[in-house]
């Protein structure tokens, strides 16, 4: 999944929300009697120090504005705009409609409406990209102005990401020592720090969409149903080998797995899937204990994800499966 928002912000009211809600991070808790328990909860887990970035649009004309936000998808890159420059950028890691928290932190504007359908961001970092450079970029004409907000196309996210990929996106960890130093060198020295906040929000958003913020979930491999903090959000294909369009790929490259023990066995390719969907076990799996577990307790099959095959191809090869 590859989305790119546009989210021009240069006049004086759109500036002073940047001030109030991004720059100064919204409080959780305070906020908590409007946000309701279940949102609440969730932003937490996204936002373990109870800060959050957000920002919100108001219907706009013919609700053109709540049309785009509707879609939106969690991973997706905000772009802020003012002056001719995109000056900061962020990941959209939660989607909400909440008119009054909006009438609460931006109160209503001029014709009454207020900036009710809001996202909350993680990852926020400046930038500087000129708008004549992000017109190359995407293929619009040069003089081009960003005029309101707007989802672009598949193809001009893509575009857009290529030329100006995230920079805490192209870092792997542990790295080399020579990818550290570069690292080192694109980040201005906080690697640790923006690496870790990336890791940490990719997962957040990789459950996020695997869970749609349930208190339970379904192991894709055996099938038990149980409490999503004993599930985790696995990726079928290793993440340290996936590129960042792969990780992007939030809706095909993950499911849920239970720490029970599916977790393990496909981590270490001790199962995988096989192109018909079945489960196969390796020969190297000789443990009578687990063993048992694959028999008793995993699918024999699981239920068709043609858009995720590729991912599970890549698993088998890599196990020798194949
Ligand atoms: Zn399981």
């Amino acid at each position: 999944m590859t989305q790119v928002v546009l989210q021009p912000s240069g006049n004086k009211g759109s500036r002073e929300h940047y001030r109030n809600t991004i720059d100064e991070l919204v409080d959780l808790a305070a906020h908590r009697d409007l946000l309701g328990e279940a949102l609440f909860q969730h932003l937490i887990s996204l936002f373990p120090s109870g800060q959050a970035p957000m920002w919100g649009v108001t219907p706009g004309q013919g609700d053109r504005n709540r049309a785009s936000w509707q879609k939106i998808e969690l991973g997706a890159s905000a772009l802020f705009a003012a002056d001719k420059q995109i000056f900061s950028r962020g990941m959209i890691a939660a989607v909400f409609h909440n008119p009054p928290l909006a009438r609460r932190l931006w109160g209503i504007d001029e014709n009454g409406a207020t900036w009710e359908y809001m996202y909350a961001l993680d990852s926020v970092e400046e930038v500087n990209i000129p708008y004549a450079a992000f017109n190359a970029a995407v293929g619009y004409k040069s003089n081009n102005i960003i005029q309101g907000f707007t989802v672009l196309s598949e193809e001009k996210s893509v575009a857009f990401l290529q030329t100006f990929p995230a920079s805490a996106v192209r870092v792997e960890w542990p790295a080399t020592p020579d990818e550290v130093e570069e690292a080192r060198r694109n980040l201005d020295g906080d690697l640790e720090r923006r690496v870790e906040a990336w890791q940490r929000a990719e997962q957040s958003v990789l459950r996020e969409a695997l869970l749609r913020g349930l208190a339970t979930g379904e192991c894709a491999l055996c099938g038990r149903v149980m409490d999503s903090r004993i599930l985790v959000a696995a990726h079928i294909k290793k993440r340290s080998c996936c590129t960042d369009s792969e990780k992007r790929d939030i809706t095909n490259i993950g499911m849920l797995n239970c720490k029970f023990g599916c977790d393990e066995l496909y981590e270490r390719g001790f199962v995988s899937i096989d192109e018909n969907w079945s489960m196969i076990v390796a020969p190297s799996l000789t443990d009578d204990t687990a063993l048992a577990y694959v028999m008793d307790t995993m699918h024999t099959s699981i239920a068709p994800r043609p858009a995720s095959a590729k991912y599970f191809a890549w698993h088998r090869q890599h196990h020798n499966f194949e």
